[in-house]
Parts: C-alpha cells; structure tokens; sequence
C-alpha cells in the first residue's frame, strides 16, 4: 500500500491546508520529549500535510480522500499529550481540529460540544450560560482540546471527586466518524463509550462530544506545609474522605519538589518542606478550616482569595497532575517521571515503601483520585533519569510491589496502559479502519497481534536509539 500524497494533497486543496516545513513540523509534535525514552526515537516524526478542517462534513472529506489515496491521518487536539500519541509515524495527513470550537447545547447537567474546543472555553461557555462547569479536566485545561482529552487522557482535576474519565457516567456520548471509503458516523453511549475513549485516535475520529456538568465555583485554591510528608500525605486522604467537603484537586508533593521548582512557591518554603496543593468550594471553607484546624502539623501559606504573596503562583492546579514534570523539566532537564496507581486498601502503605525504596532518585507527587467510591492516590513520581535501564528497573520494582505502572515512556495504547489487549477498541478498528490509516504504529495488537510485551514495541519508523 504506497500513499499517494500528492493526489490527497490535491483534492484537498480547497480546504485550509498547511503547507509550510515549519508548520507541519510544529503540528506533527507533542510534549513526547518529556520522556528521554521517546524523545531520541521519535524527534524526527513529521507529517506530509496538515489540513485543518471546519466542520464534520469536511473532517468526512478528508477521511474519504485519505482513505483512497492510502494516506495516514493523525488527529489533532492541542498537541499536548505527552507519549507521542498525536505524532503521525508514517507520516501523511495531520488533521487538526483547531476549528471544530464550538459549544453548540448547554443543557443542566451536560453540554454538547465540537471536539476542537479548549477545555476553558468550554467552561467559559457554560459558565456564563447557566453557572456550570466540567466535572474535570487535565491540568492543561488552558491549552488542551475537549476531543483531546478524552481520546488521550485519563482524567485530572475533579477526579479526586469524580473518578477518571473511564468510569462511567463522566462521558455522555460521542459522534465519531470512520476511516472508509464511505466514512459512517456512529454514536457512542453506554458500554459502547470505551471502543473509542482513549484510543488515541486509532479508530474513529469523534466530531461530537457531550459530557457532564457540575455546578461552577470559584474554588479556594490552597498550599498547606507539613514538615513530615506522610502526614502531608494522610491529611490529602483524610480530606478526600471528608463526605460533607467538596474539593477539586488534591495534590502532595515530597520536599524538596517545592522548593527546588516552584519558583513562585520557594521564597516560601524551606528545602524540607513538604506541600500540599489544594482546591476547596467555598461554601466548603468553614469545614475544611475546622478540619485542618484539627492537624496542628497542617500550615496554611496560601489562599488565592487571601494572600499578601508579592508574586502570586498563578492557579494551584497548573502545580500539579502533569504540570509538576514540566516545572521540573524546566530548572532540571535530567528529571523524567512514570505514573503509577496505588490501589485500594493499601495505597499509603505501598508510598511509603516506594519513597523509603527510592528517595530522594524518585520524588513522591500524588494525586488523590476516587475509584469506586474510594480514595486512591496517583502518583506521577518525579525520577532523576541516568539510564533506560534503571528507569525499566525501577518501573519493574514498583511493578513487583504491586503499585501498578502506567509506563509513560512508550508510544502505543497497549503499553502506555495495562499492556493488554483491548478487544473491544480492536475490534471497531476492525469495522472502522479496515485499512489501518488511522495514527498508525500506535495499536499493537492491530500491526502484530502476538506481539508479547517483553520489549518496547520497535515501529519501523522508529528513529535507532543515540545517545543524547
Ligand atoms: P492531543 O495531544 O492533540 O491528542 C491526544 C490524542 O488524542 C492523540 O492521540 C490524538 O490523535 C487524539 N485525538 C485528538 N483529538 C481527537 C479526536 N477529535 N478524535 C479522535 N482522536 C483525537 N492528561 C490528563 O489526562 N490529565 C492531566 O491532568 C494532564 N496534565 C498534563 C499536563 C501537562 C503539562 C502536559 C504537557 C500534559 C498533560 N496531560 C494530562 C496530557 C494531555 O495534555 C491531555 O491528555 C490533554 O487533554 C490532551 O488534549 P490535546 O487537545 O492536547 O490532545
């Protein structure tokens, strides 16, 4: 199957496509180089074109031109997921969805909007029309496209309240059209939600979302210190576990993260310090304040409605989930991180061996989350990278203690998540995609379905690995 890209660039010709080095390069990136796994095999990934369309119908022409001229399409939120799920392998068409930015239906409870919005214009939007807001969000909330999120995410800010995106009830419906000769739209709902939701753009391209709202707050943004960080860490799933306080974020960070590269937090802060990040509803205030009341070892050091902090911080969520890997990318290039669940009962237990295993090379920062009703804590844990092979071993030590590991140093589906197959997103690939043109190199099981996880997954495209 040879692409003919010069015939699609043709046809397509009339919509708004890119045609400049620099542009298509720009568009063909991600935040992929926050691993140094990835950054050295897939630097130099670029698509052919870029085209951006307005509409549904466009995005249907565009698939239909592709589909018969054998091109690739990589879809395009923002460009800010962070394992190169937005970079098109085999080159081809980049189909950037910048212009797909409506709120089209705001309804209580839901809103229904093009895949192309960013997450804060949805929340402007459904702010002002009836006091509501999305249950959550990824802390990329001012860059990051709707249709992004849920086809890369996995959730955020709110899922210390609301759980992860996956879990049902936080996606109402997506309108997804396919990869055919004669492209269908297909809705989503129910048990039908998971063949398409973080599939990386691998087997539909959803043109329509509708999620669930929750009323709008101006949330109380705090940091809290603590000088022992499991006490830090206690006080975050104890509030989490408060039934009468609605909080939206709940972050934990081991010192001396706030110290070393939270320039705005550091002049408040000593080395030692461990933070604690937070967003509380304000009718919620008088109850959390007796609750840290209660914790002598708890200091409040800010409020975003009280504060004489000469230099602000800016919102306390842009601190945390993935935000806190690129703040210490930023003062420390050799730093690199990996995502693991520490699950119900044990959570606590397993951080506290993890940190006592591997601190200060791995730095704890936590995210509460709930699952099934119970809190959990994420961890996206800070690692001072030296090799690819102590990297895999501490991934393999967390794995042999039973924190469970979502590698985020890996392109595909399958090993950025439970490194198994998911039958129910192979399967409409099968319906969907039957020419495999959609972000191909990023579903395993579709190119080789005995592939058997015991190594990265080596795509042909794949840059050979220098040192950097
Ligand atoms: P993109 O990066 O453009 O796309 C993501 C994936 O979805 C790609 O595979 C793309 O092909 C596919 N895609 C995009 N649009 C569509 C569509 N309409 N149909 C089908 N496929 C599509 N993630 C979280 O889950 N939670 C966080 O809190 C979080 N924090 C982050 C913080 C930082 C600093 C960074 C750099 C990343 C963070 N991420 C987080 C990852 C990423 O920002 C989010 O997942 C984000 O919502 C992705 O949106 P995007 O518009 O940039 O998507």
């Amino acid at each position: 199957m040879q692409a003919n890209i010069a015939a699609a660039k043709a046809a397509l010709a009339h919509l708004d496509v890119e045609e400049k080095d620099v542009a298509i390069k720009a568009a063909s990136r991600d935040f992929f180089w926050y691993s140094p796994v990835l950054k050295n095999r897939l630097d130099h990934v670029t698509a052919d074109f870029v085209v951006r369309p307005k509409d549904e119908a466009e995005v249907i022409e565009i698939l239909k031109v592709c589909y018969e001229h054998d091109v690739p399409v990589t879809t395009r939120g923002a460009g800010t997921g962070n394992y190169g799920q937005a970079m098109p392998l085999e080159g081809g068409c980049v189909m950037h969805l910048r212009h797909m930015d409506k709120v089209r239906e705001i309804h209580p409870g839901r809103v229904i909007c093009e895949p192309g919005v960013l997450l804060k214009d949805v929340d402007a939007a459904t702010r002002e029309h009836s006091g509501q807001e999305l249950r959550m969000f990824s802390s990329t909330w001012a860059t990051a496209t709707i249709g992004g999120f849920i086809a890369g995410g996995s959730g955020g800010v709110g899922s210390c309240t609301w759980g992860a995106l996956r879990d049902l009830g936080n996606i109402i419906r997506l309108r997804v059209v396919t990869m055919e000769a004669e492209p269908r739209i297909v809705e989503f709902t129910g048990e039908e939600l998971a063949r398409v939701s973080h599939a990386y753009g691998t087997n539909g391209i959803i043109t329509e979302v509708e999620m669930p709202l929750a009323p709008a707050y101006d949330w109380v943004e705090m940091f809290v210190t603590f000088h022992d960080f499991m006490d830090a860490a206690r006080f975050s799933e104890d509030l989490a576990n408060q039934d009468g306080i609605l909080i939206k974020l709940a972050t934990v960070f081991e010192a001396p993260i706030a110290h070393d590269y939270f320039q705005r937090v550091k002049p408040h802060v000593q080395p030692g310090t461990n933070l604690v990040g937070l967003m509380v509803a304000p009718h919620s205030m008088d109850g959390f304040l007796t609750f840290a009341g209660r914790r002598p070892e708890a200091t409040i050091i800010y409020r975003n409605d009280d504060h004489n902090w000469e230099r602000g911080p800016g919102p306390v969520f842009e601190y945390g989930w993935n935000h806190t890997t690129l703040r210490a990318l930023k003062v420390d290039p050799s730093i690199t991180y990996l995502q693991v669940r520490y699950g119900h009962p044990n959570s606590l237990k397993l951080v506290e061996k993890m940190r006592d295993d591997f601190s200060p090379e791995v730095l704890q920062h936590l995210e509460v989350m709930r699952e099934s009703g119970r809190v959990i804590f994420a961890g996206l844990s800070l690692v001072k990278f030296t090799t690819e092979e102590r990297l895999n071993e501490i991934i393999k030590l967390h794995e042999d203690a039973g924190a469970m590991i979502f590698n985020p140093h890996r392109y595909t589906l399958e090993e950025g998540g439970r490194q198994t197959v998911d039958d129910r997103q192979l399967n409409f690939k099968k319906e969907s995609d039957p020419k495999g043109l959609l972000n191909p190199g990023k579903m395993i099981s579709w190119d080789d379905p005995d592939w058997a996880f015991n190594e990265m997954y080596a795509h042909p495209r794949l840059q050979p690995l220098t040192k950097a």
